[in-house]
């Protein structure tokens, strides 16, 4: 089974071999095993369903918790010659009804669902009647309640779904997951201790500095004059921040777009066109922008103000680098910053919510004050199982951030 796994990665997507922990997760998957697959962002974790779902006779549904995510996936599916579609709420009813009826007849190597999907017992039904070689839940954490993104219907399918007589192997994709959300998806889908393929969330590539006590516009502009063909994101905490940067970075020349939930959708869309086909090279963006967007060529991420808690920043400045090339993230920080993440918190509807968040606020500022290797930092916050050495680049790693601190705290006195 191995063997054809190896001649798959070759012919269908021209590789040449796996990468880190894909090899063990479609070995669990091919022996019939729940399995979770714990691989940071740019990891590969596509492959490991995709190339059991090829091997395994039947259909392989994917449960994604984004729509934009889908289509990108199905479109890269098809275009390696794979039949594949997705079945969601941005296609008319009768669209979605012709599909259910294709996936019915087995047309299709893949199905890409959103949870909701299982809300009805309609799907339910039909997948109940076809040959299946697997269920897999990417973006798994949004199964757990733990997890920074909850999805109450992600949960809510998986006892739905044993009830089915005719279930496949599950198998469960993550990158953002703390020992307890593996702890619970482990549990949920039924995982052994074996089948937990995790490699640990390092990304080698990606480089961190913590910058304080700088003007922040002057150090973006010094920092996009020094990288002039580079792309890369910028993102604010709030829309009126990205709208004013965007207008200012304009104004002095350079190609910067803009992405926010203020926009119309259009608007959106064809910004994001325009990023992932390098005719804006900068984009500044509230964290509205990503989720859904596989631009691998991402040679920084700047954060102009600190983010609501490490798994929102691990996760937005894991966006550089997914080809592996190089990946620059810095982190803008000023005791203001503080504030206004406080005040978002406290508007939060959900009371129970609000002290968790300030937990996650707390580490978040941590990351900024301490003289640790910001990666160990990082890497230690999600309980990351093996050991990591300093990474020898980040800028307390090399000491880089320190003299502005001295020169800023010298200004302070
Ligand atoms: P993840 O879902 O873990 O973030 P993806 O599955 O989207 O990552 O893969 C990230 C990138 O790595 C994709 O461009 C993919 O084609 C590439 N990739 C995956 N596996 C391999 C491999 N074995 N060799 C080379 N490139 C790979
Ligand atoms: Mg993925």
């Amino acid at each position: 089974m191995m063997e054809q796994a190896q001649r798959l990665l070759q012919t269908y997507y021209g590789f040449s071999s796996f990468r880190q922990g894909q090899e063990q997760a479609i070995q669990e998957v091919l022996n019939h095993n729940n399995t979770l697959a714990v691989m940071p962002t740019g990891g590969g974790k596509s492959l490991c369903y995709q190339i059991p779902g090829l091997t395994l006779p039947g259909t392989a549904i994917v449960i994604s918790p984004l729509i934009s995510l889908m289509k990108d996936q199905v479109d890269a599916l098809n275009a390696y010659g794979i039949s594949a579609t997705y079945i969601n709420s941005s296609l008319s009813t009768e669209e979605q009804r012709e599909r259910i009826r294709n996936m019915e007849q087995g047309r299709y190597q893949f199905v890409y669902v959103a949870p909701e999907r299982f809300d009805s017992g309609h799907f339910l039904g039909t997948i109940q009647r076809m040959q299946l070689s697997l269920i897999a839940f990417d973006e798994a954490h949004c199964i757990s309640q733990w997890g920074h993104d909850f999805r109450p219907s992600y949960r809510s399918i998986v006892p739905t779904l044993y009830q089915i007589p005719n279930l496949p192997v599950l198998m469960a994709l993550t990158a953002t997951a703390t020992q307890e959300v593996i702890r619970d998806i482990k549990q949920l889908i039924e995982v052994s201790d074996d089948s937990v393929v995790n490699t640990g969330f390092a990304r080698e590539n990606l480089s961190f500095r913590m910058i304080k006590g700088r003007d922040k516009r002057d150090f973006v502009q010094e920092y996009l004059k020094n990288r002039p063909q580079e792309s890369g994101i910028i993102y604010t905490a709030t829309r009126k921040d990205a709208d004013q940067l965007q207008q200012f970075l304009s104004k002095q020349g350079f190609a910067a777009g803009k992405y926010h939930a203020g926009m119309s959708e259009n608007e959106r869309k064809d910004m994001q066109t325009k990023f992932v086909q390098d005719e804006v090279t900068t984009i500044i963006a509230t964290n509205a922008f990503g989720m859904g967007i596989d631009k691998s060529n991402v040679r920084y991420v700047i954060h102009y103000s600190m983010p609501m808690n490490i798994e929102s920043y691990y996760q937005e400045a894991g966006r550089a680098g997914r080809d592996g090339e190089p990946g620059d993230c810095v982190l803008l920080f000023s005791s203001q910053d503080i504030q206004l993440q406080r005040f978002l918190i406290d508007q939060s509807p959900v009371e129970e919510k609000k002290k968790e968040e300030y937990v996650k606020l707390q580490a978040m500022v941590n990351y900024c004050h301490t003289h640790m290797c910001l990666q160990q930092y990082i890497l230690e916050y999600f309980e990351d199982p093996n050991a990591h050495e300093p990474c020898g680049k980040c800028s307390n790693c090399t000491h880089a951030g320190k003299e502005k601190d001295m020169t800023k705290e010298a200004q302070m006195v």
